[in-house]
């Protein structure tokens, strides 16, 4: 399996979020990626690939471009050691500006289009490691240290050459995600997450949210308790596969979130560290040509494992 990488996301390194009105340490770190590639590489996994540059295009065909030129120009004015919080184009207290906010987000966009073009091609599972990570980001706004919607890019990319499920396995709602083919048919949006009313991003995942217009019925959340455990998340996992396989996807994307785990600092399920290989698994099933789309994950210690777990689940399909 070919997973894309670069160190460009390293620069990105914001000091604080403020939570509660208070200054906290950054949990979206340049350490998890580092906690990654350490225990892909421990683990045989050593087909790590550079991302191609693609035409920002691919960005503002999405995203509203005053947003993508703001995120551009106001982070190349930034002075190196500068967080900066603008008061519009952004959702939350958690995503600030930096100076390289820009390169490394644009660069985690190519991680992630480097992969679609790789599946498109042929490739039955390819791995972006994209940081920062892109489900929270909006058309016009970051949030939830998104700043360009990775996923969404890459399967409106995958979308030209058949139809594309994204299974988003993240705790928290992909919002952006979702509002971004809210009304397309050609991309079934399926989340599983923590319950809205008690976290992050509030705003969207419930159950009722379903598509409208022509995307009436091709997006689908299961909101889930804090706490969850292996067996309820298996049980809603498996109808979530069910949906996807009734959709016939000639494409799988699946926004991998790893704040699932029972000691991730900011989830609250209960999922332990042995069971994502069996997620892994399981989703191999549907025999798709799959692209996974890292998204968050803050148990530094335990997430390189987490991955290599998940990973050689899916890959035990070959
Ligand atoms: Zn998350």
């Amino acid at each position: 399996m070919k997973i894309i990488h670069s160190n460009i996301h390293a620069k990105h390194n914001p000091k604080y979020e403020i939570y509660d009105g208070k200054k906290e340490p950054y949990a979206e770190k340049k350490a998890r990626i580092e906690s990654i590639i350490t225990a892909l590489r421990n683990n045989n996994f050593n087909e790590i690939v550079k991302p191609k540059e693609f035409s920002a295009s691919h960005i503002t065909s999405l995203h509203h471009s005053a947003y993508f030129n703001f995120i551009e120009y106001r982070t190349r004015h930034l002075n190196d050691e500068e967080d900066f919080y603008p008061s519009y184009f952004i959702m939350d207290t958690y995503t600030p500006l930096t100076k390289y906010t820009f390169i490394a987000a644009k660069e985690a966009v190519d991680i992630a289009l480097t992969g679609a073009e790789l599946i498109k091609n042929g490739e039955k599972y390819i791995y972006s490691l994209c940081r920062p990570p892109g489900h929270h980001a909006e058309k016009k706004s970051s949030g939830g240290y998104c700043y360009f919607n990775n996923a969404a890019i890459a399967a409106d990319y995958l979308s030209s050459f058949g139809k594309v499920a994204i299974l988003d396995i993240d705790f928290h709602h992909g919002n952006g995600t979702q509002n971004f083919f809210y009304e397309r048919s050609d991309v079934y949006y399926i989340s599983i997450h923590a319950d809205p009313s008690v976290r992050f991003p509030y705003i969207s995942g419930f159950k009722n949210e379903m598509g409208t217009g022509k995307g009436k019925g091709y997006t689908k959340n299961y909101p889930l308790p804090l706490k969850t455990s292996d067996d309820e998340y298996k049980k809603t996992l498996l109808k979530a596969l069910k949906n996807i396989d009734s959709y016939s996807p000639k494409f799988l994307l699946v926004s991998a979130g790893f704040d699932t785990y029972e000691k991730d600092p900011i989830g609250g399920f209960a999922l332990t560290k042995g069971f994502y290989k069996e997620i892994g698994e399981l989703i191999s099933k549907l025999e798709l040509p799959t692209l996974v789309i890292q998204e968050g994950g803050y148990h530094v210690n335990d997430l390189g494992y987490i991955v290599v777990n998940f990973l050689q689940g899916l890959n035990s399909n070959l």
